[in-house]
């Protein structure tokens, strides 16, 4: 058996045409059921459904053979002993600086003050920041990011951006695009050797879908 670590929404979402592309189909929907561990059409393949943050976890363990996440979370949590054969250019975004607009950010940044940032990437922002020169107070948030600028409880957020509606609707203004983001597939590295031959088909499977929507 293959257990595929997925989250519901976009992932979950953009990972179904890879598969289908194949003749692989999940039999649940995850959104009309409650089961987290999901058959497909294939006897020796299973989905099993975890929060996105949780993915990496997942498979380092081996409580999955291998997922889908985002360069993001891939970032945040460290990819140690994962091997990532292949970028599946799927959930893109970026991840970018806002502020509220009437906040004057390049000031901020030359200034030398201390900039406070709200975000649940805490490792790419100070990343950033850091090799900005600027100093930053950090808060660690989980959600709603878009809120802390408007609050006074952040000078600026760091956050997923992908068409802009979400900072538009909230008056934030993106200042700095930090990186792009895309989501890769990850491998459990003992599950590899163990399960070579459908592990490989099943990479190869990814593999080909990708380079077939290039
Ligand atoms: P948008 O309004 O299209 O710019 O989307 C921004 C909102 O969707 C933010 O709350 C982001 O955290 C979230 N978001 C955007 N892209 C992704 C993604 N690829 N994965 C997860 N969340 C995302």
């Amino acid at each position: 058996m293959i257990t595929l670590a997925l989250s519901k929404g976009r992932i979950f979402e953009e990972t179904l045409p890879l598969l289908a592309a194949a003749g692989i189909e999940v039999l649940e929907d995850p959104e009309k059921t409650r089961k987290l561990i999901l058959p497909t059409n294939q006897p020796d393949l299973r989905v099993v459904l975890v929060r996105a943050t949780d993915v990496p976890t997942y498979v380092q363990y081996g409580g999955a053979d291998l997922g889908v996440t985002g360069k993001d979370t891939l970032i945040e949590h460290g990819a140690e002993g994962l091997y990532q054969p292949l970028d599946l250019q799927i959930a893109q975004c970026r991840v970018s600086v806002a502020v509220r607009a009437d906040f004057d950010y390049a000031h901020a940044m030359t200034q030398g003050s201390r900039l406070k940032v709200a975000t649940k990437y805490t490792a790419i922002a100070r990343d950033f920041f850091a090799s900005k020169g600027v100093h930053v107070d950090m808060i660690k948030l989980y959600g709603s990011m878009e809120l802390a600028p408007l609050t006074g409880l952040a000078d600026a957020i760091v956050d997923l951006v992908s068409t802009g509606n979400t900072l538009k609707a909230n008056q934030l203004v993106e200042v700095e695009r930090i990186m792009d983001i895309s989501s890769h597939l990850v491998v459990n590295q003992a599950a590899l050797k163990l399960k070579q031959a459908p592990m490989r088909r099943l990479i190869d499977v990814f593999a080909r879908a990708t380079q077939a929507k290039a």
